[in-house]
C-alpha cells in the first residue's frame, strides 16, 4: 500500500491504554451504524482522491508536508477525549503538554523566558506578534520586506497599523539601505524579518538588523514559520547561520509546526520573549477558569477555544524526535536542504535552464532559458503542466523585473514580471529522489517547444 497504514495497529493499543483511566465511570455505549458509516467513509475516501498527491516524493510543488505518523495517531488517539486547550477545564493534560512543547520550541531558539502558545497557523501568530507590538509601540509603524508573507500588510490593516514595505535585493532579501533610510525617516515601531521567505526561502539579515536595533531602538519580529526548524539544521550556509544565531535576541517569533513540524494544519506558534506581555492578553471569562489558579493558556492567547488535539500530536512527536542539533529530526532538515543543493546544481549546469536564487534553506526557484520575460513565463508554464502530466508536482512563482534584472542581465523585460518555477523539497525522502525528479524535469525538457 503506498498510504502509510502499518502505524494504525499502534492505536487500537493506545486507545485501550486511555480507557483505563476512565475505568470507574459506569459503562454505556454510543450507538453507531457501521454500515451507515461505511458508505459515508467510503465516499469521503473517493472523494478525497482528488488531490495532488501530497505525500508522495514526487510532489515536489507547494510548501505541504505530510504530518508524522506519530502526530497522526496521537492527533486521533486525543480526540477521544476531544480536549479544549482554551481552560484547564476543558483540557488539563493537554494543556500542560502544550506549555511542554511550545517550552520546547523556545528553547530550540536559545530562549530562557518566554510566553506563547500554539495556535491556528502562520497567520495567526504573525496576528498576535503584530498586535503585541502595536501594544507597545502605538502609533508607530510596522516594516517588513516586499518578499514577506502578503498577511503582514492584511494583518496591519486589521489591526489599524500603518504598514510600509520594504524592496529587497536580488537574493529576495530585506534591502539593508532602504531599512536603514526608512528608519531615518519615520517611527518604525517593529522590523518583521522573515527566516525563510515563502516564495524562495531567503533569510532576512537578522544580524544586521539587530544591529540597527541597537541604534534606533525597533521592536524585531520575525516570521519564521516556514524557515524556523532550520535553526537545528548542520548544513545552512555560512551567512545564513549567522542569521539563525541571532534568534535569540529577538521579541517574538512566529513558526509553523504544520510547516516543518511534521503536524497535521491548525498547528502555528508564537513566542514572546518578554513573559509580561502576557498582560495585553488579560481578560475575565465568567464562565471558565475554575478548577485551577495554575495559568490557563486562554488566559494568554487571542483565540478562545483551541484544538487540543494539536498540542497532543507536538508533544508527542517532539518527544519522539526531540528538537535537538544532530538528531533524526535535524536531519531531516539537512536532508531537505541537501536535496534542494543537489537539484539546485543540476539546473545551474544545465544550459536550457535559468536558476532564479540561490537556495538558503530547501526551496529552488528556476525557469527555462530563453531571451524574452514573457517567453521564459511561457516556458515555465509549460514545464509545469508538461511535468504533472507525468506524475512530478511542480509549483509556479511570479517575480517583478526589479529583484530578478540584476541576476538575469541577459534578459529582455518585455513585461515587469516573470513566472518561474518552484520546487519546496520539504520532504527527507526527496534526497533520494533527486536523481528521479530530474530524470523526468530532464525528459519533459526534450518534449517541450523551445
Ligand atoms: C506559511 C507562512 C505564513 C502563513 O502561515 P499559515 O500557517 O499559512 O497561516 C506566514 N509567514 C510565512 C513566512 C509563511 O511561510
Amino acid at each position: 500500500m503506498l498510504l502509510e497504514v502499518k502505524s494504525l495497529i499502534l492505536l487500537r493499543q493506545a486507545l485501550g491504554r486511555l480507557e483505563e483511566g476512565f475505568k470507574h465511570l459506569p459503562g454505556w455505549t454510543v450507538d453507531i451504524d457501521l454500515n451507515d458509516m461505511r458508505t459515508v467513509l467510503s465516499e469521503v475516501a473517493e472523494r478525497m482522491q482528488d488531490n495532488f498527491p501530497y505525500q508522495h516524493p514526487f510532489y515536489a510543488g507547494q510548501m505541504l508536508k505530510p504530518p508524522h505518523p506519530i502526530a497522526r495517531l496521537a492527533y486521533m488517539l486525543s480526540l477521544w477525549i476531544n480536549p479544549n486547550n482554551h481552560a484547564l477545564d476543558g483540557g488539563r493534560a493537554s494543556s500542560a503538554m502544550e506549555k511542554e512543547a511550545v517550552g520546547e520550541i523556545a528553547k530550540m531558539f536559545g530562549w530562557e523566558t518566554h510566553v506563547g502558545h500554539l495556535c491556528g497557523g502562520g497567520t495567526m501568530a504573525n496576528l498576535e506578534a503584530l498586535w503585541i507590538s502595536r501594544c507597545r509601540r502605538p502609533g508607530s509603524k510596522i516594516v517588513a520586506s516586499t518578499q514577506a508573507h502578503y498577511t503582514h500588510q492584511r494583518l496591519c490593516d486589521v489591526l489599524n497599523i500603518f504598514f510600509e514595505a520594504i524592496p529587497c535585493d536580488r537574493h529576495a532579501r530585506m534591502d539593508l539601505n532602504a531599512l536603514e533610510a526608512m528608519l531615518k525617516e519615520d517611527e518604525v515601531g517593529t522590523v518583521v524579518a522573515t527566516i525563510g521567505t515563502t516564495a524562495t526561502g531567503s533569510v532576512d539579515p537578522l544580524a544586521e538588523i539587530c544591529a540597527l536595533q541597537r541604534e534606533y531602538g525597533f521592536r524585531i519580529h520575525v516570521d519564521a514559520a516556514y524557515g524556523g526548524y532550520f535553526t537545528l539544521a548542520d548544513s545552512l550556509g555560512v551567512d545564513t547561520r549567522r542569521h539563525f544565531d541571532c534568534l535569540a535576541e529577538v521579541d517574538s517569533i512566529a513558526i509553523d509546526p504544520h510547516k516543518h513540524g511534521l503536524q497535521p494544519y491548525g498547528c502555528g506558534c508564537i513566542i514572546f520573549k518578554d513573559p509580561s506581555v502576557g498582560m495585553f492578553y488579560k481578560h475575565s471569562s465568567p464562565y471558565t477558569y475554575f478548577t485551577s489558579d495554575e495559568l490557563h493558556l486562554g488566559e494568554i492567547s487571542l483565540e478562545c477555544s483551541r484544538a487540543g488535539a494539536s498540542a497532543v500530536a507536538l508533544w508527542a512527536t517532539q518527544k519522539l524526535l526531540p528538537l535537538v542539533k544532530k538528531g533524526t529530526f535535524a536531519g531531516y532538515l539537512d536532508c531537505c536542504r541537501q536535496a534542494a543543493l543537489r537539484f539546485f546544481r543540476n539546473i545551474e549546469a544545465d544550459p536550457r535552464f535559468l536558476p532564479a536564487f540561490s537556495p538558503e534553506l530547501d526551496i529552488i526557484c528556476w525557469a527555462p532559458r530563453a531571451n524574452r520575460a514573457s517567453r521564459i513565463s511561457e516556458l515555465s508554464t509549460q514545464v509545469f503542466e508538461k511535468a504533472a502530466s507525468e506524475n512530478l508536482h511542480l509549483a509556479l512563482v511570479t517575480f517583478s523585473e526589479e529583484i530578478l534584472a540584476q541576476s538575469w542581465q541577459d534578459i529582455t523585460w518585455d513585461q515587469d514580471h516573470v513566472t518561474c518555477l518552484r520546487s519546496c523539497l520539504m520532504k527527507p525522502e526527496h534526497l533520494d529522489w533527486i536523481d528521479r525528479i530530474w530524470g523526468v524535469v530532464d525528459d519533459v525538457a526534450k518534449k517541450i517547444n523551445w
